[in-house]
């Protein structure tokens, strides 16, 4: 739906003939993006919602959470809008060096990215300025700024939230450059298995890769509704042969890689179609802006492997809409000053430092390049095994795999 098939800015509730004036204007309602829009409701700010789309699209993001990324739902009040949109599990098996390393309780989570972000979005109250379009123009005004969209509406803000994730139109009309760290840092793969979850003998399986020749770091499956998915994340090029052999053959693949869990994977049958996504590291330049943040991915990106997107993601929108944004609005200007305190909040800080690190080291560590990370990963498989030895010891003629 594009903008200018909505009715007229006049019919729609906020918006006049001349257009609207909100205190915060957010681009881009996914996870982030609406995130903000429904704490900042909340907290009583006048708010407007803008995407390109009426609906998030189904595509291979996010699936998989834990206790920690909900807490942060928590603290933004967006638990119990979420939870419907969650798969609760339990019974983690755990396989290493190819063989059961360990069973817990650890409560988990699956979820559709697009079910739980549309979940959110169609609890945006009507209050919340909602609008489906494209942002043409960002200008800059003494006490904010003012977006126009396709149709013409035009938006005043004292700020505006860019949470447009990879997009690249926003960040570049508003001069904000991207520096790729770590360019095809990791490839994802995600797709189903046939037959019922329920059916299957665990809550959430997770097979770490066995040799460092392998270029993964581990599948995992879990329940979405009852439907078992994985998520498959491997440390190669889309242009890699591996790839190809993957989409046209994935079961035979996974049996040569993981022929330990096969029998309890249902020989690894598919249930439906393979999706791919390459990931990149990257970090924003010149962000600094009055009047502007940024948020979420739309910051910056780190690789699925270690599983600290929805966390960065989530801390962004607690500490900017629970902390800075109030405290912003309570005084006159949106100058870079006030900019800046969103930047430089040591949880955001950290959080978003400790995901870039955990991202590089997940790689050096699963693919062992250069002596030092070989001898890191030599070391941990010596762990493993001697671990391994106590809790299970070896019967004659068992081996303990790679
Ligand atoms: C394959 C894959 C697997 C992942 N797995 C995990 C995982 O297991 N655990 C984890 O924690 N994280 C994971 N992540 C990361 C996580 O999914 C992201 O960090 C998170 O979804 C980013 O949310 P966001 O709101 O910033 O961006 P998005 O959800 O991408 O939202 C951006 C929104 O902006 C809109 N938009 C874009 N451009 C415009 C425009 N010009 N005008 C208006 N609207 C616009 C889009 O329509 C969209 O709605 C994974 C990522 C990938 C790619």
């Amino acid at each position: 739906m594009s903008s200018q098939s909505l009715p007229s800015p006049s019919s729609r509730p906020g918006l006049d003939a001349s257009g609207a004036r909100v205190d915060v204007a957010i681009i881009g309602a996914g996870l982030a993006g609406t995130a903000c829009a429904l704490r900042l409701h909340a907290l009583g700010h006048k708010v407007a919602l803008i995407d390109a789309h009426a609906e998030h699209a189904e595509e291979f993001r996010a699936e998989k959470m834990g206790l920690d990324h909900l807490s942060l739902f928590e603290k933004l009040g967006l638990d119990q809008i979420s939870k419907p949109a969650l798969t609760s599990m339990l019974d983690n098996h755990v396989y290493r060096l190819g063989r059961l390393y360990s069973r817990k309780d650890i409560p988990e989570f699956g979820f559709s990215y697009a079910g739980l972000v549309n979940a959110l979005r169609r609890a945006v109250p009507s209050g919340v300025l909602n609008l489906v379009g494209k942002v043409t123009e960002i200008e800059t005004l003494p006490d904010g700024r003012r977006l126009v969209l396709a149709d013409g509406t035009s938006i005043d803000a004292r700020l505006v939230v860019v949470s447009t994730g990879l997009g690249e139109a926003i960040r570049r009309m508003a001069g904000v450059k991207r520096t790729v760290l770590s360019r095809a840092h990791s490839l994802a793969f995600g797709f189903d298995l046939a037959g019922r979850a329920r059916d299957y003998g665990f809550g959430t399986l997770n097979y770490y890769s066995t040799r460092r020749e392998h270029r993964y770091a581990y599948l995992t499956l879990f329940p979405i509704g009852d439907t078992m998915r994985a998520n498959f994340f491997t440390y190669r090029d889309i242009a890699d042969p591996f790839v190809k052999r993957f989409r046209a053959e994935p079961q035979q693949v996974l049996k040569d890689l993981m022929p330990e869990i096969a029998p309890v994977c249902g020989d690894f049958e598919l249930g439906g179609p393979v999706s791919v996504r390459p990931v990149d590291l990257s970090l924003s330049e010149d962000y600094e802006q009055p009047g502007l943040v940024l948020v979420g991915d739309a910051f910056c990106t780190t690789c699925p492997v270690p599983g600290v997107g929805i966390s960065r993601v989530m801390t962004d929108v607690e500490r900017l809409c629970n902390v800075h944004i109030p405290a912003w609005l309570a005084t006159p200007g949106m100058g870079v000053d006030k900019i800046a305190a969103y930047y430089r909040d040591p949880v955001k800080v950290e959080t978003d430092r400790a995901g870039m690190r955990v991202s590089f080291y997940a790689r050096r560590v699963n693919l062992g390049e250069g002596l030092v990370w070989r001898l890191r990963h030599a070391r941990n498989q010596v762990l493993r095994r001697s671990l391994l030895a106590l809790r299970h010891p070896p019967q004659a003629g068992a081996g303990l795999g790679g």
